[in-house]
């Protein structure tokens, strides 16, 4: 049998004065041993339920008496609205049958008591419990507003025919550097797991011009913020014959369409989490200033941050830098120094690479690093000597120049990342159902 009612619907109003089965989950619970009160819980809502002994008989009072927080149950009875009642409806129920019971004797873990009381912290106790902490309110809803943030980036990419496309996650290369890089024993040999999705896309490049994926990718990050996990979901895109403006054009029009679709769709979990939905709004509808990365670090100097010419942003300064922007800004031009082979050298002054990060404002920093890719083989080639790395990863990707080259770009899009800054989530684990990070892999 497949749901059909949603208390969602209920709360809408779709269904008052009428008789209709609820399927669900108990939230609270409470009353005499004449009437109990049920709150019940589903996907999309929650409602009361005024449970009489009269109306449903002893024996299933009884039961429905002793079923604890998170019992599953179906429960059948009318619709009345009711202005005084949560969400302006309730059910006068006329029958219910428990489907999943919980035992007495370990009753649902999470509690305010038990999360105060917990030997770690808080934190930790929920991270511990993470697989039934899904269930409150607060997670659900930011799994669903999750859920449309790759649904928006899906469409985007798709409505401008963008070929999905799917790369190994095993490699035997880095794309970010050695010292991130996950080491997997495999037959006897050493491979890692990939840090992106873009040198097998730039393979793929000369035969399908415009594609994207989301996929995970995995970063050994040993420093914690809150904005790095070990693996996460990079949605990436590369486009054959752009430039680094046009690469930029689609990174502000893929997170503003993410805000856009957000607000649409999920303002009412965004307010239940206390965003502030007029920023979406504006992160929605205002373009997207780009300042070089040089007038980046004199306003850091000026601001009296301990920051050289050369040095790549890390966390801490991108954050001074992003406190008090308005809407997320690009910054591009970036020092070849602080950049792998692959970030194609500015033609008009070698000393820059023609790249670009999206960096997010309220002291959020960095939600996208993309730009133009080192096309000509010759180039390529230099570059891989400069920095000393080894061309025998790399031969296929070498190949990709050897055969055609042409100029082509393309950014690489922290969806957790978005996911936490747009929804306000004070640590990127929060919007992701279960976190990895340098000390935890489970549950
Ligand atoms: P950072 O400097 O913050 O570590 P990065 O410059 O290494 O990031 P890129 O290699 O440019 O990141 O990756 C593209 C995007 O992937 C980043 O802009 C970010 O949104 C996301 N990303 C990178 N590393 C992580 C991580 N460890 N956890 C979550 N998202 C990440
Ligand atoms: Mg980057």
């Amino acid at each position: 049998m497949v749901k059909t009612i949603f208390i969602g619907d209920v709360q809408a109003g779709k269904y008052d004065g009428q008789e209709v089965e609820l399927m669900g989950w108990v939230k609270r619970s409470r009353g005499s041993n004449k009437i109990r009160f049920v709150v019940l819980r589903d996907s999309t809502g929650v409602i009361q339920c005024v449970v009489k002994k009269d109306a449903i008989g002893d024996e299933s009072f009884e039961q429905v008496k002793g079923a604890l927080i998170e019992s599953s149950i179906k429960i059948t009875g009318m619709i009345n609205a009711d202005e005084r009642a949560d969400g302006g409806h309730e059910m006068v129920a006329t029958s219910i049958v428990i489907v999943g019971s919980v035992n007495p004797e370990h009753p649902f873990p999470i509690t305010e008591s038990a999360m105060k009381a917990a030997d770690g912290g808080e934190t930790e106790f929920l991270l511990d419990n993470r697989h039934l902490y899904l269930r409150t309110s607060r997670m659900t809803a930011m799994l669903q507003m999750r859920s449309t943030v790759f649904g928006a980036i899906h469409n985007y990419f798709r409505d401008l025919d963008f070929t999905e496309y799917q790369a190994p996650n095993f490699v035997a290369g880095a794309v970010e550097g050695g010292s991130t890089l996950f080491e997997v024993p495999y037959f006897g040999k050493k491979v890692y797991l990939t840090q992106s999705w873009q040198l097998y896309a730039e393979a793929a490049m000369p035969a399908l011009e415009r594609l994207y994926t989301i996929a995970p990718s995995f970063r050994a990050e040993k420093s914690r913020t809150r904005r790095h996990l070990t693996e996460f979901w990079h949605a990436e895109m590369e486009v054959a014959w752009a430039t680094n403006d046009e690469i930029m054009s689609h990174g502000e029009g893929v997170v503003r369409k993410i805000a856009g679709d957000l607000l649409e769709n999920r303002s009412t979990e965004l307010e239940s989490i206390g965003r502030d939905l007029e920023l979406v709004a504006r992160y929605a509808d205002s373009p997207y200033p780009r300042m070089r990365y040089d007038e980046a670090i004199e306003t850091l100097q000026g601001m009296g941050v301990d920051v050289e010419w050369g040095q790549d942003l890390d966390y801490s300064k991108e954050k001074v830098l992003t406190q008090d922007f308005d809407v997320p800004h690009f910054l591009t031009h970036y020092p070849k120094i602080a950049k792998p082979f692959y970030h194609r050298v500015d033609p008009d002054e070698d000393k820059y690479v023609l790249c670009h990060d999206l960096l997010a404002p309220e002291g959020y920093g960095e939600i996208i690093g993309g730009g133009e890719r080192t096309w000509s083989e010759a180039e390529l080639l230099a570059r891989l000597d400069e920095e000393g790395t080894d061309k025998a990863a790399y031969q296929f990707y070498i190949d990709t120049r050897s055969y055609g080259g042409v100029p082509h770009g393309g950014f690489g899009l922290g969806v957790d990342r978005v996911c936490s800054w747009l929804t306000g989530a004070d640590h990127i684990r929060e919007v992701i159902p279960f976190p990895r990070d340098s000390r935890r892999v489970s549950p």
